[in-house]
């Protein structure tokens, strides 16, 4: 059986104050046991956040890694070895934000998630088609792609320490959600792509949903046999909200 996951990405949102409201929400939640949970903050407040959930069983992650794994003249950037030290134990990786506003390639994202596992952090690999890909029918080819670059450089075998998100870009803070058959049907073919080189790590790996889940679609979204949990934006703002998400999981 897999664990189902739920992750908050807090996105570019917060301020030192609305970050101590949020870790104090949280930590009144009743969280469901066998349900695994992580906020990931701005990288500003991973200290704060870290610190505010302690005792709590609350995961922190981070947005983005750097390239490099290890401190270094890399200005700007933020080392996976760092966000280890600070306390975070996964990373996104390739969040189509990222990859569309920054020009993230398959390539970089590939050496980020390297990074990350070297220093022993869960990647979450982000994958998704914009609108247009889905109308254009290319969204199975564009994620196969997505996710296809990282096998041929890592290995499947990878995908036993990393969790997948698949998150249609139209999806994405528009409250347009897949509905759970159109994101199972991508699930599947996620699945059934590793399963290609390792029906092991098939079986064991977690992908997420993302795009626009609230708690009033998440029962119906996490109950498709190959939607293991969500990724979710805006509604992880609000702890109650996302409490209600976590407890649909
Ligand atoms: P929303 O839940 O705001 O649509 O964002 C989804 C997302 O991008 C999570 O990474």
């Amino acid at each position: 059986m897999r664990r189902p996951l739920v992750a908050g990405n807090w996105k570019m949102h917060g301020t030192r104050a609305s970050v101590a409201e949020l870790i104090k929400g949280l930590r009144q939640l009743a969280l469901p046991v066998g349900v695994e949970i992580a906020v990931m903050p701005p990288s500003l407040y991973l200290h704060q956040v870290v610190m505010g959930l302690e005792g709590k069983a609350i995961a922190v992650g981070a947005q983005n890694c750097a390239v490099e794994p290890m401190q270094g003249a890399l200005t700007g950037e933020i080392a996976a070895s760092q966000l280890a030290d600070a306390g975070c134990s996964m990373v996104l990786i390739g969040h189509s934000e990222r990859r569309q506003v920054l020009g993230e390639t398959d390539a970089m994202l590939t050496r980020k998630f390297a990074a990350a596992q070297s220093c022993g952090l869960m990647p979450v690999l982000c994958v998704g088609e914009t609108l247009e890909q889905r109308e254009a029918g290319l969204t199975l080819e564009v994620v196969a792609r997505q996710l296809g670059s990282v096998i041929e450089q890592m290995g499947v075998g990878a995908f036993s320490r990393a969790v997948v998100a698949y998150e249609p870009v139209w999806a994405i803070g528009t409250g347009l959600t897949a509905s759970p058959e159109q994101a199972q049907e991508v699930h599947a073919a996620i699945r059934a792509q590793l399963r290609a080189e390792s029906a092991e790590v098939a079986r064991g790996v977690r992908i997420l949903y993302g795009g626009s889940v609230k708690a009033a679609n998440a029962v119906e979204l996490f109950g498709m046999a190959d939607i293991d949990g969500g990724l979710i934006g805006g509604a992880s703002l609000n702890a109650e909200e996302f409490g209600a998400i976590c407890r649909a999981a």
